[in-house]
């Protein structure tokens, strides 16, 4: 297999896989910005997509398109086909026991959007309790935040130390009778750190508590297993993981889907309907009404085999050694400030820069062809945390070098001596 080095230079280099060979896969890597070589270090915002993908989204379109009525013809069974084959890839790739498990969607957003409005609607009352964490991306604070408004529930919030880690002790005290549920990040957008997803969930349980997790900032660099994990809910974006924009994943056990009535109706996901009355679908056919993001599903389908190719196992491995590689360097610079220092993290190098704004470093780099993240990342509450209102975010995927953190640094170097 191509992406893979011959066993003797593995040893001798990492990454274990051939990234300039990688690369060349993603043809917007290629562009130059500013006339230097794009360096796209802004994966957490979204992620390159290789041609596999782009290619087999123009075919579904070439020869595939039809609307998913298996029966209807020829074309309508090929699209079905399509889709529902992308449908058992995800439920491959998140080890969920079956398809019904899984739910295509817009992204990570309409995901906990359809939790809380079809089982937090429906099962939590005046008094009942939510716990989330202090790291949520805006997302997965908002819907609950409505929720709450409506209901009169409680939101509680698990802390974090100053490494940015959640403090369990902190969230096991927060755990009681009322909390019906406990809806957090595997991985922090703004910081990077990587939570302990299973024990948090395993405590949840054990309180009587369902567990949504926010796989948005996971799935690209840990394996997803959501058997082991054993979460309720598992939510993720399609445009996180090398897929295309506007299609997503809600995971869920599929009896609790079963139980939940569905927040949105219309067409496909009826089974008869009367003036009266209308009978529903068991899932996923009963929360995906109208006609969904077909093809964008497909491509989807497509990102999950380029990233099992490689291997995730891999991914994590390479990119963890290039986030401690960056780490490294970052900290040699003067006036650096990283913020997220927690010892398990993933992908994300967030800092402040003594002297400058977050935009101006922003912009130095772009001048650089460097393309970074710098804001708040739609994580206000835990920027504020560390007393910031926004960071420069640098973010890795596997096609990513050392080198390209090399120019990362120098430049903040450059920027750094002309100013003192
Ligand atoms: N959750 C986390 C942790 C995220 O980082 C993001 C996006 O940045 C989201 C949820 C929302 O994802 P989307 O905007 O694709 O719906």
């Amino acid at each position: 297999d191509y992406y893979f080095l011959p066993t003797k230079q593995v040893a001798a280099a990492t990454p274990p896989f051939d990234v300039n060979r990688i690369k060349q896969d993603f043809p917007i890597l290629q562009e130059r910005v500013n006339g230097r070589p794009l360096i796209w270090l802004d994966n957490a915002a979204t992620t390159q997509k290789p041609k596999q993908v782009i290619d087999r989204i123009s075919y579904f379109y070439q020869h595939e398109n039809s609307n998913i009525h298996r029966a209807a013809h020829a074309l309508a069974a090929k699209a079905t086909d399509a889709y529902e084959t992308a449908r058992s890839k995800v439920q491959h790739f998140l080890n969920a026991r079956s398809p019904n498990e899984i739910i295509f969607v817009r992204g990570a957003t309409e995901g906990i959007n359809l939790v809380a409005k079809s089982w937090g609607e429906q099962h939590l009352q005046a008094g009942d309790e939510i716990i989330l964490s202090h790291l949520e991306h805006h997302a997965n604070i908002v819907p609950w935040q409505q929720l709450a408004l409506r209901k009169g529930l409680k939101l509680r919030i698990i802390p974090v130390d100053e490494d940015g880690q959640l403090i369990l002790s902190e969230y096991t005290k927060l755990l009681n009778s009322k909390t019906k549920l406990v809806s957090f990040t595997q991985v922090s957008n703004a910081l990077g750190t990587i939570t302990p997803a299973k024990q948090i969930t395993e405590l949840a349980h054990q309180a009587g508590a369902k567990v949504l997790v926010d796989g948005a900032q996971s799935v690209s660099h840990l394996r997803a297993d959501v058997q082991d994990l054993d979460a309720d809910w598992f939510v993720f974006s399609g445009h996180k993981i090398f897929g295309p924009t506007g299609i997503g994943v809600v995971y869920g056990k599929e009896e609790l889907l079963n139980q939940a009535q569905p927040w949105q109706g219309g067409g496909n996901m009826i089974v008869d309907v009367t003036f009266e009355h209308s009978q529903f679908h068991p899932a996923p056919g009963r929360f995906e009404a109208g006609t969904g993001n077909i093809a964008d599903a497909v491509g989807l389908g497509a990102a999950l085999d380029y990233v099992s190719k490689i291997g995730i196992d891999l991914i994590n491995q390479y990119e963890h050694t290039l986030l401690l590689y960056g780490t490294k360097l970052l900290k040699e610079v003067p006036g650096l400030r990283l913020i997220g220092t927690a010892a398990e993290k993933a992908s994300v190098l967030s800092f402040v820069l003594e002297g400058f704004k977050t935009e101006e470093v922003g912009a130095a780099l772009n001048k650089e062809g460097i393309a970074v993240r710098s804001g708040h990342h739609c994580a206000q509450p835990i920027l504020r945390r560390f007393g910031v209102e926004s960071t420069v975010r640098p973010s890795l995927a596997f096609y990513n070098t050392c080198s390209d953190i090399d120019t990362l640094v120098a430049t903040l170097h450059r920027l750094q001596s002309r100013h003192r």
